[in-house]
C-alpha cells in the first residue's frame, strides 16, 4: 500500500469515526436531553433568539434608576454584525432595540407562522445585514452552543429480517455474488465481507425535514413521557406552560418519519424495537448547499421540479419493509430548510413569486408535495424596498402574516460616526476638534428626520425656550434621545415631564424616519470629500470648516437641511464647549482650594514684591499684585472696585493676625484648615467659583493671551499664577471625559475667546 493510500485511508477512518460518533441512539439522545433540556428542546425560533442573545449580550441602560425608563438600552452588536464579517453592518440603537424586541417576541409567541420582512430604502445596508445575520446563524447553529438534533433512522436488517426472511436471504446472496465478482484474496474477502456486513446491518434514512427526534414520540404520549423523563424543575414547568414550547406537543413529524414509524409499528411486536432504530445526529447547517439555510436572489429562476425523491433509497426501504406503498420517500425543497431559515434577498422578479408561494405555507404551516402534506416550520425572512410594497398589495390575508421590521438609514449619531471610523480608519478622530466629527454626523442625520415631531412638541411646548441649544424643529434634542441621552440643558420641569409614555411616543416616531435624506452611501461620499479637503497635519477641523463646507462649497447639500439648522448646531456647539471650559475651570479639588487659601492667608502678611516660603504648604510664593488679585477675584468676584478689594485684603490680614494665627492656631492648636477665617473664605471661594468661573475669560486680558500662547516660548513670560490656571484648565480638558489633546484644548479655548462666548452666551 502506498503512502498516499495509507494517508487517505487514515483520513477516511477519521472522517467516518467523527460522523459515526456524532450519530447517537435514541437512548443516548434522551440522556443528552435530560442533561441540557433547554439546548435540545429548541425550534428554529428559539435557536435564532439564543443566537442573537449570545452574540449581543445584555443591553446597557445609562440611567438604571430612572423610574420612567422604557428599557431603550444600548446593545453592543459588534460581535453579531461587525466581527469576522465580510462586510460589517452597523445597527444603530433604534434598530438594535427593534430587532431584539422582535426576536424576543418571536421566541415567546406560539403563532410563528409569519414572514419577517425587513423593509428599508436603497443604501440602508439590508443585504449586508441579512448576509451577516445568516453567516452568524450558521456559525452558531454548527457550534456546541447552538447544536440541535435531527432524526436519522437506522432500519436494522436483522430485526426486520425476522419478519421478512426471504428478502434478507436474497440480499445476502446478492452480496456474496458481488464479492465473488471482485475476485479478492481470501483474507481480503473475509475482511470486506465483515465490513460490508457491518455497514450493511442497517439502512440509514435521515429525516429530510430535520425533525427533532422528540417528535417521533406519538403526540398523545408526549406529556406523560416528559412528565416521567424530567424531574419537577424549572424547565419542566416552562415546558408544560410556556407558549414557546407549545410546538413540542402540537407538532407532528414529517410524512416520511411518520409513515416509517407506522409501518414499523405494524410489523414489529415490540415498540422498543422501533425506538432502537431511531437515532439522532446534530443538525448541520450549510448555506451553500441549502441545508438548513436557503437564500434566494431575485434572479434565481424557480426550479422546474420541486419534488425530491431518492429511488435507490426508496427501493431499499421497500425491500426491507416488504411493501412498496408503506413509506413514500418524497419531499420538497422546503423540507431542507424546515426548522431552519428560508430567506428572500429583495422581493422582486422571481422572489415576488416566491413570496406569494409562501402564502399557503405560512398560513397553513404545510406544503403540498403531490398528495402529501409536508410540514414547514421555518423562519421566513425577506428584504424589501419601500417601492416594492405594491407586490403584496391586495393580499389582505397575506399581509396579516407579515411582520414588517424597518431597517432605515442610521439615525443614531454614534453609529453614524462609527461607520466613518470603520470606513476611513480610527485616525480620522485626530483630525477633528472634539465634537466636530459628531456634528458632521448630526448634519447627515438631520436630513433623514421628519421636520415636525408631534411627540416633542407635546412634551416641550414652545421650542423657542431652548433656542440657545437647539433648533426650532427640536431635531438636535431628538437625536440625543435616539442615542439614549437626556441633554443637560433641559429644564428640571421638562426633565420630569419626560415620562415613559412620552419616551415611547418619541422612539415610535423613528419608525417613520430614515427613508429619505442622505443614504448610507451618500454620507460616506460626502464625508470623504469633506475630509480630504480639510484634514491637514498642522490644524484641526473646526466648526468653522464644517459650516463653511455646507454653506459655501456644497450649497446643494445645504438645501437638504432644515432652515437655520446649521446656526442652531453652532449654538449648540458653543453652549457645549463653554460648559466644558466651565467645568474644567471649576474642577478644582479640595487640595487646590486649600493650597490657594493657605498661600493667600500666609502671603497677605508680607509686602508685595517679596518672596516667601509658605509655612502651611511649603510652597515658595512670589508675592505680586497679580498673585493676590487672582485669588481675591475668586473670593469676592471680578466686579468690585480696587478700593473694595484692597479693603478686603486688609480685613483678612487683620483677622488672620489677631485671631486666626494667635488664638486658634498657636494657642488653640487648631489645624489652619479648621479655623473660622479659613472656613469663611472657603465658602466664598466655592460660591464664586461656580458663579464666576468664566471671569478670567472675560476681563483678564493676560489670561486670554496666555491661552493663545500656551505651549509656546511666550507662555513662559506670564505670571506663575496665570500659567498655573491656564495649565490647569488645559489639563482638565485633556482628562478622559472630554477627549481633548493639548492642541485641541488650546484651539477650542481660542475659539471660545475669539467668539467672546463667555460674555455673549447666556448662562
Ligand atoms: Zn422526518
Amino acid at each position: 500500500m502506498s503512502n498516499v493510500d495509507r494517508a487517505i485511508q487514515h483520513l477516511n477512518r477519521k472522517i467516518s469515526e467523527r460522523e459515526q460518533s456524532q450519530t447517537i441512539s435514541f437512548d443516548e439522545f434522551l440522556k443528552v436531553l435530560t442533561v441540557s433540556p433547554t439546548a435540545v428542546v429548541r425550534n428554529v425560533f428559539q435557536t435564532f433568539h439564543d443566537m442573537i442573545r449570545s452574540y449581543v449580550g445584555v443591553g446597557v441602560d445609562e440611567y438604571p434608576d430612572d423610574p420612567e425608563s422604557i428599557n431603550y438600552v444600548h446593545y453592543d452588536c459588534s460581535n453579531l454584525f461587525v466581527k469576522d464579517a465580510d462586510r460589517p453592518f452597523f445597527a444603530d440603537r433604534l434598530f438594535a432595540n427593534r430587532l431584539i424586541n422582535h426576536v424576543d417576541a418571536m421566541k415567546g409567541s406560539a403563532r410563528q407562522n409569519k414572514i419577517y420582512i425587513f423593509e428599508g430604502p436603497h443604501g440602508s445596508g439590508k443585504s449586508t445585514f441579512l448576509n451577516t445575520l445568516l453567516l452568524k446563524f450558521e456559525e452558531y447553529a454548527n457550534s456546541d452552543a447552538g447544536t440541535r438534533y435531527e432524526t436519522v433512522w437506522r432500519l436494522d436488517r436483522r430485526v426486520l429480517a425476522q419478519i421478512n426472511e426471504t428478502q434478507m436471504t436474497s440480499f445476502v446472496d446478492r452480496l456474496t455474488g458481488l464479492l465473488d465478482e471482485y475476485e479478492l484474496g481470501q483474507a481480503d474477502q473475509a475482511e470486506m465481507k465483515k465490513s460490508l456486513f457491518r455497514s450493511g446491518d442497517f439502512i440509514e434514512v435521515p429525516c429530510p425535514s430535520h425533525d427533532n427526534p422528540l417528535l417521533m414520540i406519538p403526540k398523545r404520549d408526549r406529556r406523560t413521557f416528559f412528565d416521567e423523563l424530567f424531574k419537577n424543575d424549572e424547565f419542566k414547568w416552562k415546558l408544560f406552560t410556556d407558549k414557546e414550547y407549545e410546538w413540542v406537543f402540537s407538532e407532528t413529524p414529517c410524512t416520511i418519519c411518520s409513515s416509517l414509524f407506522n409501518a414499523l409499528l405494524q410489523r414489529l411486536p415490540n415498540s422498543m424495537d422501533i425506538y432502537r432504530m431511531i437515532h439522532a445526529r446534530p443538525y448541520r447547517f450549510n448555506r451553500r448547499l441549502g441545508e438548513g439555510i436557503t437564500v434566494f436572489n431575485p434572479g434565481d429562476k424557480p426550479m422546474k421540479q420541486n419534488v425530491i425523491t431518492n429511488e435507490q433509497l426508496q427501493r431499499k426501504i421497500d425491500i426491507l419493509l416488504g411493501d412498496s406503498n408503506a413509506v413514500r420517500h418524497i419531499y420538497s425543497n422546503f423540507a431542507k430548510t424546515n426548522n431552519g431559515i428560508y430567506a428572500l434577498m429583495d422581493v422582486k422578479s422571481y422572489n415576488a413569486e416566491r413570496l406569494l408561494e409562501l402564502h399557503n405555507i405560512i398560513s397553513e404551516g404545510i406544503h403540498k408535495v403531490e398528495e402529501l402534506e409536508e410540514n414547514v416550520k421555518s423562519l421566513f425572512i425577506a428584504l424589501m424596498n419601500p417601492e416594492d410594497e405594491k407586490t403584496i398589495e391586495g393580499f389582505q390575508s397575506f399581509t396579516d402574516r407579515i411582520e414588517f421590521i424597518n431597517i432605515p438609514y442610521v439615525m443614531d449619531l454614534h453609529t453614524e460616526v462609527e461607520i466613518y471610523r470603520n470606513t476611513f480608519g480610527r485616525h480620522i478622530n485626530e483630525s477633528f476638534l472634539p465634537r466636530v466629527l459628531h456634528n458632521f454626523a448630526r448634519i447627515i442625520i438631520a436630513t433623514r428626520m421628519n421636520r415636525k415631531s408631534e411627540a416633542l412638541l407635546e412634551w416641550i411646548g414652545d421650542p423657542e425656550k431652548y433656542a440657545h441649544y437647539c433648533d426650532e424643529n427640536l431635531l438636535l434634542l431628538k437625536m440625543e434621545i435616539y442615542c439614549g441621552h437626556i441633554p443637560p440643558w433641559l429644564s428640571e420641569d421638562d426633565r420630569k415631564r419626560l415620562t415613559a409614555k412620552r419616551r415611547r411616543r418619541i422612539i415610535d416616531e423613528s419608525e417613520h424616519e430614515g427613508v429619505t435624506g442622505f443614504s448610507g452611501r451618500d454620507s460616506i461620499k460626502i464625508f470623504n470629500e469633506f475630509y480630504s479637503a480639510h484634514a491637514r497635519k498642522d490644524g484641526l477641523i473646526s466648526m468653522y470648516s464644517l459650516v463653511t463646507y455646507f454653506t459655501k462649497w456644497r450649497t446643494d447639500l445645504n438645501e437638504m437641511l432644515p432652515v437655520h439648522f446649521l446656526d442652531s448646531l453652532v449654538q449648540n456647539y458653543n453652549y457645549t464647549v463653554l460648559q466644558e471650559v466651565k467645568e474644567s475651570l471649576y474642577y478644582y479639588n479640595e487640595d487646590q482650594i486649600a493650597r490657594d487659601l493657605l498661600n493667600y492667608l500666609f502671603a497677605v502678611n508680607f509686602e508685595v514684591g517679596s518672596s516667601v516660603l509658605c509655612a502651611y504648604t511649603n510652597e515658595k510664593i512670589d508675592i505680586s499684585e497679580d498673585f493676590l488679585r487672582s485669588i481675591e477675584v475668586r473670593l469676592i468676584g471680578q466686579e468690585v472696585t480696587e478700593a473694595v478689594r484692597l479693603d478686603f485684603r486688609r480685613e483678612t490680614q487683620k483677622e488672620y493676625a489677631s485671631r486666626t494665627l494667635t488664638q486658634e492656631i498657636l494657642a488653640g492648636g487648631k489645624d489652619p484648615r479648621e479655623t473660622t477665617l479659613y472656613l469663611a473664605l472657603h465658602e466664598r471661594y466655592v460660591h464664586n467659583l461656580k458663579d464666576k468661573v468664566l471671569e478670567p475669560f472675560i476681563d483678564n486680558a493676560n489670561f486670554r493671551r496666555a491661552i493663545k500662547d500656551y505651549d509656546t516660548e511666550a507662555f513662559k513670560t506670564y505670571d506663575k499664577r496665570i500659567r498655573d490656571d491656564v495649565s490647569f484648565l488645559i489639563n482638565n480638558l485633556c482628562a478622559s471625559r472630554f477627549h481633548y489633546s493639548k492642541q485641541s484644548a488650546r484651539e477650542m479655548c481660542v475659539y471660545v475667546i475669539d467668539h467672546d462666548l463667555a460674555r455673549t452666551f447666556p448662562t
